[in-house]
C-alpha cells in the first residue's frame, strides 16, 4: 500500500492505503489501519453494511472489446469493470480488490461478534477482543458519556504552570492515540514529533532510538504551504474544522477562533521546517547519527530525559534525529510562543486523535474534513466496519490468528511459496545477464537476492496481549490501553537484538511490503485470496495479479531507495561508481517519464515522479520477472506464453489482462488530489498505462506497433 508503518518500509500499496492522518486512517491498508470515523474508508461496502460480500474474480468476458488495447490498455481491460461498479457513498474508491475487503472484514466481524458474549468461558484472547468490540459498539453508551471520558485529560492540560511541563504532556499524548509509533513513509502527524525503537542504518543488528519529526493534522506539509487556490480553500476550512471540534469541546466561538488561528500558526511553523517526503526517501538523508547529550541541545525546550523515562526507553547506543533542522525549528518555536499557545495546541491534538473514539457529533465533524472535504466520501462507513478497523488495528494478532484459521489453508502457502520461489530466480538470471553491471557489483546484487527472506501468510511468534487492559465500558480507553501497549512494546526495542520475526501488517491486510532492514518480503493471508491470487485459476492469471505483486516487492530491494541496502540490511554502498551511474541514468528514465499530469486529480495537478521513482520502479521490475517466472513455469508443463488456452486468449495476454484487472478502480478526485500530494505510488491507470508502454512484452502479446499510445518510443527498464 500504500504505506506502512515504518519508514523505509517498502509496500505495495493498492491504493488501499491512503494515510490521511494516521490516527483517522492509517498507515496501511484500508483494512488494517483504516480507523474510525474520521477516517476515509477504503474498499468495502454500500454504508448500509447489507451487500454480500463478494470475491472477483478474473474473467475474460469483461474485456472491451470495442476498445483497441494498444490505445489504452487500462480501459481495455477495466472499461466495463469500472462502469458496472460505481463507487458507494461511504467510499472515496471502489476496486476489484473492494470485495475481498468487505468479506475479509466480515469474517472478522464474525470472530469478533462471537467473542463479545459476556461467557466466563471465553478465553483471555477472546476476551479482550470481545470486550474491545462491545464497547466500539456500544453507541448508546458512547452517546451518553460525550466528552466526560475527555474531561480529565483536558483538565491536565489546562493546569500545567509552565513550559518545562510540556514534555510530559507530550509523552502522554504519545500514549493515547495511534501515531507516535506509526512513521509511515510520509508521516508528519503525530503531536510534536514521533518516537520508535528500530534498526539502526550502518548496522541493522542494532535497534536505536529514532526520534522523527511531526506536529501536524493534515496529510502532508504540502497542505500548509502550497499557495494554489485550491490549498489555500483547503488550509480554510481546515482552520474553520480546528474552530469547530474546539466548540464541541466547550470552548466559547470567540476562544475557538482565536485557539484555531494559534493552532494554524503552529502547525504551519512546523510544517516549513519538515523535510519534504521526496527528500525522506533517501536514506541517507534520514540517518543523522547523535549523542543524547547532542539530542539535548538541538531542542532544550524538551527535556529529553524526562521523555525518554516516560516512554520506558531504554538507554540507546546513539540516537537517530531523522530532521534534525525541524527539531532546530520547534525549539524555536517553544522558546518563543508562550504556554497559553501550546495549550491551545494540545487540546486540539488531543480532541483531534479522540475524536473517532467519541460520540457522534464529534465523529461527523472529524469525518466533515477529514473524510468528506480531503478525501471525497459523502456518508461515513457503517459503525461495524470502523469497529473492524480498529480492532485489526489494535489488537491484529489476536484477531489475525483466526483470520488465518478460516480464511488461509495450507495449500494457499505452499501454492504462494513455489511462486515466490520461481519469481526470485528469474531475478537472479535477470542480474547475471544484465550487460550493464559489472562483476563486481553483480556478486554483491546475487548476495542480496539471496539473503531476501519470504514471509508469507502471517507472523511465527504471536503478540501476547496479555498486559492490555481491555473493558466493556470505554471505547477511548481501549484505544488508549491498547496503543500505550504499542507504543512502549516499540520502544522497548531500544537496545535489544533484533526481532526478525517481526510484522508490521497484520494477517487479513489486502498489502504487501519489502522491509530493507531485514531484507525481508512480507504477503498478509489478506492478500492471498481472489482477486489477486485465486486457487481456482490458471498460472498465467496468478502471474499476472499476484506475480506482480511477488515482484514488484522483491525488486524493492533494488529500487533507488532499496539499493542502498545491503543483503544484512546495513545502509551500505556496495555498488561501483560505475555501476551507480547506470542506474542511475535508468532511475531517471523512469521519473522523468512518471512526472505527469494528472487530470483526475483537477487541473494543474502533477505527480512528482522523484517521489514515486522507487515504486514505479518496483512495478515495472516487478512484472518482468513474474512474466519471466511464467514462461520458465509454462515451459516445465510444455507450453509456451503465446499457446491459446481453451478461451481463445493466449497465457501471455491472460497475463496482461489479469494484471490490469487487479487494478481496476474508480476513485474520487479529491483522494485523487491527496494520493498525488503524498504517496509514493502512482495512480492505478498509470501502474497499468506506463508499464505496459515500457514492454515490448506486452507489444508483442497484442500486436501493437510503433506510433502507437501503448508503444512508448523512449521505454524505460531498470530491471
Ligand atoms: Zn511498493
Amino acid at each position: 500500500m500504500f504505506f506502512s508503518r515504518f519508514f523505509g518500509v517498502l509496500a505495495l500499496s493498492l491504493i488501499v492505503s491512503v494515510a490521511i492522518s494516521a490516527r483517522n486512517v492509517s498507515a496501511q491498508s484500508t483494512s488494517s489501519r483504516a480507523v474510525a470515523a474520521g477516517s476515509v474508508s477504503f474498499g468495502g461496502a454500500p454504508a448500509d453494511g447489507s451487500k454480500e460480500p463478494r470475491l472477483e474474480r478474473f474473467d475474460p468476458n469483461l474485456v472491451d472489446k470495442t476498445l483497441d488495447p494498444c490505445d489504452d490498455f487500462y480501459k481495455y481491460a477495466c472499461n466495463k469493470w469500472i462502469t458496472a461498479n460505481p463507487i458507494p457513498p461511504d467510499q472515496v474508491y471502489w476496486t476489484t480488490g473492494s470485495g475481498l475487503q468487505l468479506w475479509n472484514e466480515n469474517l472478522l466481524r464474525e470472530t469478533l461478534v462471537a467473542a463479545s458474549t459476556n461467557d466466563p468461558k471465553r478465553s483471555a484472547v477472546q476476551q479482550k477482543i470481545g470486550d474491545y468490540w462491545a464497547a466500539c459498539m456500544d453507541e448508546n453508551g458512547i452517546e451518553a458519556a460525550g466528552l466526560k471520558p475527555l474531561q480529565p485529560e483536558l483538565q491536565r492540560i489546562a493546569t500545567l504552570k509552565s513550559k518545562k511541563e510540556i514534555t510530559l504532556e507530550i509523552a502522554r499524548l504519545h500514549h493515547l492515540f495511534p501515531g507516535a509509533w506509526l512513521s509511515g513513509d510520509n508521516q508528519t502527524d503525530t503531536p510534536f514529533f514521533g518516537f520508535v525503537g528500530k534498526q539502526d542504518y550502518d548496522d541493522a543488528s542494532k535497534v536505536v532510538a529514532q526520534i522523527d519529526q511531526g506536529g501536524l493534522s493534515l496529510p502532508s506539509r504540502d497542505y500548509y504551504l502550497k499557495t494554489d487556490d485550491k490549498s489555500k480553500e483547503l488550509l480554510g476550512k481546515f482552520k474553520a474544522h480546528v474552530e469547530k471540534m474546539f466548540v464541541l469541546a466547550g470552548e466559547s466561538e470567540a476562544q475557538a477562533t482565536s485557539d484555531a488561528g494559534t493552532v494554524i500558526d503552529l502547525e504551519t511553523a512546523m510544517a516549513e521546517a519538515q523535510m519534504d517526503n521526496v527528500k525522506r526517501r533517501d536514506p541517507k538523508e534520514m540517518n543523522n547519527r547523535m549523542t543524547l547529550a547532542q539530542v539535548r541541545e538541538v531542542a532544550p525546550s524538551i527535556d529529553w530525559d524526562a521523555y525518554l523515562k516516560a516512554v520506558k526507553a531504554p538507554a540507546s547506543e546513539h540516537y537517530i534525529v531523522t530532521s534534525p533542522e525541524f527539531f532546530r525549528a520547534e525549539e524555536k518555536l517553544l522558546s518563543q510562543h508562550p504556554l497559553g499557545d501550546w495549550q491551545a495546541y494540545m487540546r486540539w491534538q488531543l480532541i483531534h486523535g479522540a475524536a473517532p473514539q467519541l460520540n457522534k457529533a464529534v465523529v461527523d465533524e472529524n469525518f466533515d474534513f477529514f473524510a468528506r472535504t480531503l478525501a471525497g466520501a459523502q456518508q461515513p462507513r457503517p459503525r461495524w466496519r470502523r469497529c473492524v478497523a480498529a480492532a485489526d488495528r489494535d489488537l491484529g494478532d489476536a484477531l489475525g490468528q483466526a483470520y488465518v484459521d478460516r480464511a488461509f489453508p495450507p495449500e494457499s502457502k505452499t501454492r504462494t511459496i513455489q511462486m515466490v520461489h520461481s519469481i526470485e530466480n528469474a531475478l537472479n538470471t535477470d542480474i547475471q545477464s544484465l550487460a550493464w553491471m559489472s562483476a563486481a557489483t553483480r556478486e554483491q546484487a546475487i548476495a542480496k537476492l539471496k539473503g531476501i527472506e519470504d514471509k508469507i501468510g502471517y507472523p511465527a511468534h504471536w503478540h501476547d496481549y496479555s498486559t492490555v487492559k481491555i473493558t466493556r465500558d470505554s471505547y477511548l480507553n481501549n484505544v488508549s490501553q491498547a496503543t500505550s501497549y504499542e507504543f512502549e512494546r516499540w520502544a522497548a526495542k531500544i537496545g535489544k537484538p533484533v526481532d526478525r520475526s517481526e510484522w508490521t501488517m497484520t494477517p487479513p491486510t489486502i498489502n504487501a511490503y519489502y522491509d530493507p532492514q531485514l531484507n525481508t518480503i512480507n504477503f498478509p493471508a489478506g492478500i492471498l485470496q481472489p482477486p489477486y491470487f485465486d486457487p481456482t485459476k490458471d498460472d498465467a492469471v496468478n502471474y499476472g495479479a499476484i506475480g506482480m505483486v511477488i515482484g514488484h516487492e522483491i525488486i524493492h530491494g533494488f529500487d533507488d531507495e532499496g539499493r542502498k541496502f545491503d543483503a544484512q540490511g546495513n545502509l551500505r554502498d556496495w555498488w561501483t561508481p560505475e555501476d551507480a551511474k547506470q542506474y542511475d541514468e535508468r532511475g531517471k528514465c523512469i521519473s522523468d517519464e512518471y512526472t505527469q499530469d494528472v487530470p483526475d486529480a483537477g487541473p494543474g495537478v502533477r505527480q512528482n515522479g522523484l517521489l514515486t521513482q522507487g515504486e514505479d520502479t518496483a512495478d515495472n521490475g516487478g512484472i518482468h520477472l513474474s512474466l519471466n517466472a511464467l514462461e520458465a513455469t509454462l515451459k516445465q508443463q510444455g507450453k509456451s506464453l503465446d499457446d491459446k488456452g481453451e478461451d481463445g486468449w493466449t497465457y501471455r495476454q491472460r497475463f496482461f489482462l489479469a494484471n490490469a484487472y487487479s487494478w481496476c478502480a474508480n476513485v474520487r478526485p479529491e483522494i485523487t488530489r491527496l494520493i498525488v500530494t503524498t504517496d509514493p505510488h502512482s495512480m492505478p491507470v498509470y501502474r497499468i498505462d506506463n508499464v505496459i508502454s515500457n514492454m515490448s512484452e506486452f507489444q508483442q502479446a497484442f500486436g501493437c506497433k510503433a506510433g502507437q499510445k501503448m508503444v512508448r518510443a523512449n521505454a524505460c527498464r531498470v530491471w
